[in-house]
Order: C-alpha cells, then sequence, then structure tokens
C-alpha cells in the first residue's frame, strides 16, 4: 500500500499552478501569487523631500549648526516652493514638502526659535543632506520593484498603488467544489430521523478550502445512487479541484469510484497505508480548454478521515495551484510531553496539541474516540504521527507532528 509520503508526492506530480488572470486589486488577493515582475511608473519621492518640519536652510551659513536667518517662504506638503533659498535666508517647510532649490538640509523646528520674520537655528549635528530624502532615492522610474512570485500581502498592495498599479496578472485562487455522498445525510438544518445523520464534512470542508486559500463551492448532496452522482460529478469536475466525501470504500454503495472513472477521470490512488483514512481517492481529469487537469479527491466519509485527508493530501495541492512554493513548514519534530501508550496496525495521525517547550516544540495527545469523533477535534492544532506497531511512547520521546493552523 502506498504511503503518505509517496501519495503526496503522486497528487503532486499532477497538480500544476494555475494560469496567471489580470485582474483588479482588491483585498479578496491577500495571499495570491503575482504572475508578473513590476516596475515603479516614477521616481519616489519625486523630488528632494522634507523628512521634518522645520526649515530649509544652506548649511554654509550655519557654521557649527549656529546662525539666524530670514525667513521667505512657507511650503506645506502638497505645495511647490516659489523661491530659491539665498545666502542667510530660509523656507519654513513641511514633512513631505518638496526641498527648495537653494537648501541643502532642513533643521528641525525643535532646534529652531522664531521671531519678527528671522529665524534662530541651534542645531550641532547640522550638515549637508540633513532631514532631506533625495529625488528617487526610495525606487527610481523603471526599477522592478516586485518580481513575479511575490506573495501579496498588506505591503505588496500598498507599493502596488504607490507604483499606480490598480489591476495586476495573479495566479487566482483554485475553485474547488465540494460534493458529500450518502442516502443517510439530512441538511444540518434538519432533524435527523433514524439512521440519518447531518451533513457535517460539507460545511467543514468548505471551511478547510477556505483556509488555505481556496474558492469553496458547494455542490448540495449527493445520494448513492448513479442517477444522482453522476450529473453532480460532471459539474464538479469543471472546477479546478472536486472534493467527494463519502462512498469511496469498498461498501456496497460504495458508487464514486466506478462514477468517476466513466466520467474521464485516471486514478491514480485508491488506498493508503495511514489512519485515519486509509480509502482515498485521486484522480485526474484532462481540460480540453488549456487548463490544468481538474484535481479529484475521494475523501473517506469518517469526518475526522475527511478532515485528516484533506490537511494532509489536499492543502499541499492547493498550495500548487496557488504558485507557491511546495512548503516542509507544516511538519515539525517535537518531544512528547507526557508517556502515551498506542496501538495501531498503520502509520496513525492522531489528534494533538502542540506547545512550545524550553528547548522546541513539545506535543501532547488529545482523547480521541475514533474516526467520527469531530469533538475530539476541537482540542487539536496539530497531528502527531505515530509508527504502526503496540508502542510505549515515553515522555521525551521525538515524533514528527503536522501543524495545521498556521
Ligand atoms: P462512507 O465512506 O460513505 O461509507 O462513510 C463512512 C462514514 O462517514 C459513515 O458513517 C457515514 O455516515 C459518515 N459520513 C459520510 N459522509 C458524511 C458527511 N457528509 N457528514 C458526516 N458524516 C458522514
Ligand atoms: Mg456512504
Amino acid at each position: 500500500m502506498l504511503t503518505v509520503a509517496a501519495a503526496r508526492s503522486t497528487v503532486l506530480v499532477h497538480t500544476r499552478p494555475l494560469p496567471p488572470e489580470t485582474v483588479p486589486l482588491t483585498p479578496s488577493l491577500l495571499g495570491a501569487v503575482l504572475a508578473e515582475d513590476v516596475a515603479s511608473d516614477l521616481d519616489a519621492p519625486p523630488h528632494d523631500k522634507s523628512m521634518m518640519d522645520g526649515y530649509a536652510v544652506r548649511s554654509a551659513d550655519l557654521p557649527g549648526g549656529r546662525g539666524e536667518l530670514t525667513v521667505i517662504e512657507e511650503v506645506m506638503a502638497g505645495q511647490t516652493p516659489r523661491l530659491a533659498v539665498g545666502e542667510k535666508q530660509a523656507t519654513r517647510i513641511m514633512t513631505g514638502a518638496p526641498v527648495p532649490s537653494g537648501a541643502d538640509a532642513v533643521v528641525m523646528v525643535e532646534r529652531t526659535r522664531t521671531a519678527d520674520g528671522r529665524v534662530h537655528i541651534d542645531d550641532p549635528g547640522l550638515q549637508p543632506g540633513r532631514n532631506i530624502v533625495t529625488r528617487g532615492r526610495e525606487m527610481r522610474r523603471g526599477d522592478v520593484v516586485l518580481r513575479a512570485g511575490a506573495v501579496l500581502r498588506p505591503q505588496e498592495f500598498g507599493l502596488l498603488a504607490a507604483v499606480g498599479r490598480t489591476t495586476a496578472a495573479v495566479i487566482p485562487s483554485p475553485r474547488v467544489a465540494v460534493l458529500p455522498t450518502g442516502d443517510e445525510l439530512v441538511d444540518p438544518a434538519e432533524t435527523p430521523g433514524p439512521a440519518q445523520i447531518r451533513n457535517s464534512n460539507g460545511p467543514m470542508l468548505l471551511a478547510q478550502i477556505a483556509r488555505a486559500g481556496g474558492r469553496p463551492h458547494p455542490l448540495g448532496v449527493a445520494r448513492d445512487r448513479l442517477d444522482s452522482l453522476r450529473p453532480l460529478v460532471a459539474e464538479g469536475l469543471d472546477y479546478d479541484v472536486l472534493l467527494l466525501s463519502g462512498g469511496v470504500s469498498a461498501g456496497k454503495l460504495d458508487l464514486t469510484p466506478g462514477v468517476l472513472q466513466e466520467a474521464g477521470v485516471v486514478a491514480h490512488f485508491h488506498k493508503i497505508e495511514m489512519k485515519p483514512g486509509k480509502p482515498l481517492f485521486f484522480g485526474t481529469r484532462e481540460r480540453a480548454d488549456g487548463r490544468p487537469p481538474a484535481l479529484v479527491f475521494g475523501l473517506p466519509g469518517n469526518p475526522v478521515s475527511t478532515f485528516v485527508c484533506f490537511e494532509l493530501f489536499v492543502r499541499p495541492a492547493l498550495r500548487r495551484l496557488r504558485g507557491l512554493p511546495d512548503s516542509d513548514e507544516a511538519t515539525v519534530t517535537a518531544v512528547l510531553a507526557e508517556d502515551f501508550a498506542y496501538r495501531t496496525d498503520r502509520p496513525t495521525y492522531h489528534p494533538a496539541r502542540l506547545e512550545v517547550g524550553d528547548d522546541g516544540w513539545r506535543v501532547r495527545a488529545v482523547p480521541w474516540f475514533g474516526s467520527a469523533d469531530l469533538r475530539g477535534l476541537l482540542e487539536m492544532d496539530a497531528l502527531v504521527v505515530l509508527p504502526a506497531g503496540d508502542h510505549r511512547h515515553a515522555a521525551g520521546t521525538r515524533l514528527p507532528v503536522v501543524r495545521l493552523e498556521f
């Protein structure tokens, strides 16, 4: 059977970044990857600029930073000086305003006293260039200020605005369809009858997709019948990713692998050496329009299995679709905070809590009643990876841990 690592690389081998689109720069693009180099359309600052409220002066007029000057003009940010500063003259200047010609330094107002249109200066640190940012110091017209591959954070939005960009080529966030399957499922708004359960995987997956930077689309619930599954699967294959939950193992009504195959989905694996979630289907379907193949995951129906399989396999795929580099950041090594005995026939991703200890990560397995126990997930923010076998792991044992919320 396929190991988790082998399965993850199979997923990544079949996953290519989505083609870029030029779109308006709205906050919904936070976290998106830029797909073009962006150059500045201007010099910044556009003129020699005062960094202080104070007086623009000629430093040569003020030996030792001391002297008295005649004030000839006042310039606010947004105004252009009319007069050049001549010998023994000064211009009152505000932060951000252009430095008048003739002046080569700005004295901050705290180092001045005024009387009768004259200003007395006392600034021992005065030298040419003091408190002035010269034109183009931050960037010059034509400088590439952002490279393709940059992740859009708030500061990138600020810089893009500063260089006049309101649109940019970015990799769009993947559209991900969610299709829970099962005759026993009822809507969360309903009270389940005997033998029914509420569809909890649907809302959970939509939220996981949103957290992983995808655009979630619920397709409704498919029943365990071919005539219900077929049209919904066909609809789902139009998305970048289709996530099914349930109906994927070897039960009598586990129809999804057959329906997917019929719809042209090529299966890459169907079982993984792990717990929870041994049955996990992954396939791809080529698309005629040049877009990368649609990815199809058949997640096991049990809510915890669905959750874990999403984090281990779907999240890395979404990263790659978004044009982000593959990341190992999610996996850390931690020491067990307390003894933990565990017996399992397959490598197990057990719900756990990570803490920062004195010398690195510490991990604590949280109580958990198996694959359907969603409440057991509330305490966790990580999965501790336990090897197959009957083990007493002593406190201090080092184990791999997958972080979920970073
Ligand atoms: P299946 O893989 O279809 O055999 O489902 C395995 C288990 O997960 C069964 O107990 C299902 O009732 C349960 N299950 C399947 N789909 C969902 C869902 N959308 N929400 C909650 N539980 C589910
Ligand atoms: Mg089912």
